[in-house]
């Protein structure tokens, strides 16, 4: 029997040290609801690093067994691999590139070498463990040469690639030295998946000019195989938040927020501390509205949630330094006895709090300089059960292409974000619920589990149509 073998960097599961031994906490991540009915059952496994250092061959052995009851396989990854390959190349080299924040990307040997030398790790994993004739998918871009190796090794496997943040403009992508390399990683893969067409564009255009393969349609002909390449805008676990909204706790956890900001506009922002979030220019625009327009101040509250992530690497740690200093400067400028303009939280939210924020939130202001997709603004659309509530969102996220009823802005032009603020603290309810239910509708019939099997099903399709071709 053949099975499903999916791969990311992370496992979806905490590992921790604690005083009476290791403990197992499952993710509840949007990406590990969808795929969970797909590695959980039968022989399926999910292949990943389980994001703890351990510290012999002994509790290996003990974590690798614990995991092999709950479909996991672990890649044990070192603390300069970390260092080196994650944080290094992932998050220095990549990630920065991909997000067009080429001047913040780091070039180094060293971190080249242990990328390819993890990669080749995930890949002796995937060895313990496949057969040939598995169906295996690759998640994002932590691991971009997998696929090509895991081709060497499984020839006629079926291999799917998705990749989770934007694609870089071919003027972008060309900078990185290792580019060639990278794409043929890719192009190990069967389908390759992106959240929107312009990724799928980038990605295709890279291809032609870097490697000098034919791309028509979509397709990719190296030669041996039909590749296919597409657009599969991730979705949400569109119930859970909807339910959340609607749970019957729900009523009590909303007390405590309703009287600490009763009269005011709630103006919500939540996303991980990173650069390409545009966090800065929108505590800006914000100063701005209140600059301009005094008739909002004490009426409205920024409630804004910045999640540590990466606060080892040094730009992540001057990013929070200039958000310290603006929303102290906001605050210390316009509070009043009564009022705080700035509600701000570093640290993360469990799911039933951030789902109280939804609820209560009359605005959200989502706007990134660059991202993949972002979940935020489409979970904030899920949990508005009244259809009350009004998006503005940058149209450098992926979701806008999809969630074109918000109110799309772009993250550079501080007027702009300024005037969506006012109209959304303005706009009649009866727009504002027009706008809601057609946001609603595209999540709801296109949730999670819809993409999941989307892509599941393009990967069997390209399968077959490279049989009838060969
Ligand atoms: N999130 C969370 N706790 C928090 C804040 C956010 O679990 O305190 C979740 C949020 O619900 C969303 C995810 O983190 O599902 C962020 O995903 P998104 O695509 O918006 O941004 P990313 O961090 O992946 O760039």
């Amino acid at each position: 029997m053949s099975k499903t073998i999916i791969i990311s960097n992370r496992l979806p599961i905490k590992v921790q040290r604690k005083e009476e031994g290791l403990a197992y906490e499952t993710s509840e991540g949007g990406l590990a609801t969808g795929l969970g009915s797909i590695y959980k059952e039968g022989d399926n496994v999910w292949i990943g690093w389980p994001g703890l250092f351990f510290e012999d061959e002994a509790e290996e052995q003990e974590v690798t067994l614990s995991l092999k009851s709950q479909s996991m396989h672990p890649v044990f990854l070192t603390e300069s691999e970390i260092k080196e390959f994650y944080e290094g190349f992932s998050n220095e080299t990549l990630w920065p590139s991909f997000h067009y924040f080429s001047q913040y990307t780091v070039y180094d040997d060293v971190y080249w070498e242990a990328y390819q030398h993890v990669n080749r790790k995930f890949c002796q994993a995937v060895m313990q463990v496949a057969q040939p004739g598995d169906t295996i998918w690759v998640h994002d871009y932590q691991l971009l040469l997998l696929p090509a190796y895991l081709r060497e090794a499984f020839p006629d496997s079926s291999i799917g690639f998705f990749q989770h943040i934007p694609f870089p403009s071919f003027e972008v992508f060309r900078m990185l030295p290792w580019r060639e390399q990278l794409l043929k990683g890719i192009l190990g893969a069967d389908l390759i998946g992106f959240h929107t067409y312009d990724d799928v564009r980038h990605f295709l255009s890279s291809v032609s000019r870097i490697i000098g393969m034919n791309t028509a349609q979509g397709m990719i002909d190296n030669g041996y195989r039909q590749i296919m390449v597409d657009a599969f805008p991730m979705g949400i676990d569109y119930e859970k938040y909807a339910q959340l909204a609607a749970s019957p706790e729900m009523k009590e956890k909303l007390i405590p927020y309703n009287e600490a900001l009763s009269g005011q506009k709630v103006i919500l922002s939540i996303d991980r501390l990173d650069y390409s979030k545009g966090i800065p220019a929108r505590l800006q625009a914000f100063e701005l509205l209140l600059q301009e327009y005094p008739e909002f101040r004490e009426k409205v509250t920024l409630f804004m949630l910045v999640v540590p992530s990466r606060d080892q690497v040094e730009k992540y740690k001057q990013l929070k330094e200039t958000i310290d200093e603006l929303v102290g400067r906001i605050n210390s400028s316009y509070r009043t006895i009564s009022w705080n303009p700035i509600q701000y939280f570093y640290r993360s939210f469990p799911i039933e709090e951030l789902s109280a924020l939804y609820t209560v939130a009359d605005i959200a202001l989502i706007t990134p300089m660059r991202d993949g997709m972002n979940l935020v603004c489409k979970e904030f659309v899920a949990s508005k059960l009244d259809q009350k509530g009004v998006l503005i969102l940058s149209e450098m996220a992926g979701a806008a292409k999809e969630l074109s009823d918000a109110l799309i802005i772009n993250p550079n032009d501080l007027g702009q974000m300024v005037q969506a603020m006012r109209e959304a603290m303005t706009m009649p309810e009866a727009e504002q619920q027009i706008r809601m239910q057609h946001m609603q509708d595209i999540l709801k019939r296109y949730d999670i589990h819809q993409w999941v099997s989307i892509f599941m099903n393009r990967l069997e399709y390209i399968k077959l149509k490279q049989l009838s071709l060969a």
